[in-house]
């Protein structure tokens, strides 16, 4: 016979079980706290019935005895397990603790169903409460298959030298022996398709997380492509748009002013020619965090495109635009850019922008767009006037 398909299904189980272990324990607390608060009533009502109920012989005695002695223990057992199991209690308890828990109630119950049974054939052949117990642990514990064969074969063994005491006939005990092997069989399989589609259910919720988490990171991911420039990780110009729609609103509410730099970097496709494409794009990389260390936190450095960049002052006068600028404008000069070649070498490379200012105007409904284009015009001054230099315009 090929044991493979059987060794690979038992060390799945396993595998799932050390996987869901622990949320299966969750969900089985959950269960008993609503049994045990549906049962506490129903045992309490055994033991006032019971206890009103006239016998005559002693062997009815014994049998009334047994059963209220029964149901008095089993209603102080679930009444400790709503305490243990009430919702927020089980985070409380480490997870053995609540493994432990669920074996000894389930153990419990079951055992409880042994003792009632035998106590019965004392006076009645049914084997009802075993059957109750068997099917109520059967769908209330989730418990991993192997678990399962082993505690229901356990139990019927138990069951069989419990019965062969009390039961003296032996056609009844026969009977009563082959309904409690089909009990036995019925809880176990039940509890075989309980723990099956709790573990489906657990894996569904898994893949659902895990996609939602790649979708997180897609959105996130596609968020920075539309709101960054891959190349330097500044804003791009779309970006700044929306900072400015902000700004706007802020300088409308306070009055306050604001202006935009259009800086463009000089003869840079000189750079291009001579060291290479890749070569240019580090040299971009290197003067985006210049340019960001070079204003305030407050301010915005966005790549408008190419080797242009856009910077907007927030609360910034013009002449303190200028300042800012020449600023920038001094500190690129003086920069030591550096390229690394195809031999490894480092090439120190000097570079130069111009720079073009334009006072935003709040009042304008496109208030960028309009900065913009007085700031191109400065900027193209800039450029005819030599390059290396800042130009404002006017409003
Ligand atoms: P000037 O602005 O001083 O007039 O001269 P320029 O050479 O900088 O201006 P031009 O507009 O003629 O060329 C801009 C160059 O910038 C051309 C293009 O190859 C380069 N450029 C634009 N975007 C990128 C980029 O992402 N990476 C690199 N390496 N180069 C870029
Ligand atoms: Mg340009
Ligand atoms: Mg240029």
């Amino acid at each position: 016979m090929q044991l493979t398909p059987v060794k690979s299904r038992i060390s799945q189980i396993l595998r799932n079980h050390h996987e869901f272990g622990n949320e299966l324990v969750d969900k089985t607390f959950q269960r008993m706290f609503y049994l045990s608060a549906i049962a506490v009533p129903v045992t309490a009502a055994h033991v006032v019935i019971f206890s009103m109920l006239s016998v005559e012989t002693e062997a009815q005695q014994n049998w009334r005895l047994g059963i209220i002695i029964y149901h008095s223990v089993m209603c102080l057992l679930f009444s400790l397990m709503i305490l243990l199991t009430r919702p927020g209690r089980p985070k409380t308890l480490a997870p053995t603790a609540r493994r432990l828990i669920c074996t000894v109630s389930h153990a419990a119950l079951l055992i409880a169903g042994v003792a009632v049974t035998a106590i019965d054939q004392l006076v009645t052949p049914s084997v009802t409460p075993f059957l109750v117990a068997c099917t109520v642990a059967g769908v209330l514990f989730i418990v991993n298959p192997l678990a399962a064969v082993s505690l229901y074969s356990a139990l019927f063994l138990l069951y069989s030298i419990a019965l062969s005491f009390t039961q003296s006939d032996h056609t009844i005990l026969v009977s009563n022996l082959v309904n409690g092997l089909t009990a036995c069989s019925i809880a176990a399989g039940l509890s075989w398709l309980l723990w099956q589609q709790n573990i489906e259910a657990l894996q569904q919720r898994n893949v659902i997380q895990r996609q939602q988490q790649k979708l997180l990171q897609s959105n996130r991911q596609l968020e920075r492509l539309a709101t960054r420039d891959e190349l330097t990780g500044l804003v791009n110009r779309r970006m700044l748009q929306m900072l400015a729609t902000e700004e706007q609103a802020l300088m409308k509410r306070q009055g306050s002013s604001a202006c935009l730099l259009l800086l463009d970097l000089d003869y840079f496709k000189n750079i291009n020619d001579a060291y290479g494409h890749p070569a240019g794009d580090q040299l971009l990389q290197q003067l985006a965090p210049l340019l960001t260390q070079s204003v305030r936190g407050s301010d915005r450095v966005a790549r408008w495109g190419g080797e242009e960049f856009g910077v907007l002052l927030r609360n910034t006068e013009p002449a303190q635009g200028l300042q800012v600028a020449e600023n920038i404008r001094e500190l690129i000069q003086q920069h030591r850019f550096e390229l690394t070649d195809q031999n490894g070498s480092v090439i120190e490379i000097r570079m130069t922008a111009s720079v073009g200012l334009a006072p935003l105007d709040a009042a304008e409904a496109d208030m960028l767009g309009e900065a913009y284009r007085r700031a191109d015009i400065a900027l193209y001054d800039a450029k005819a006037g030599g390059r290396n230099r800042v130009v404002g315009s006017a409003l």
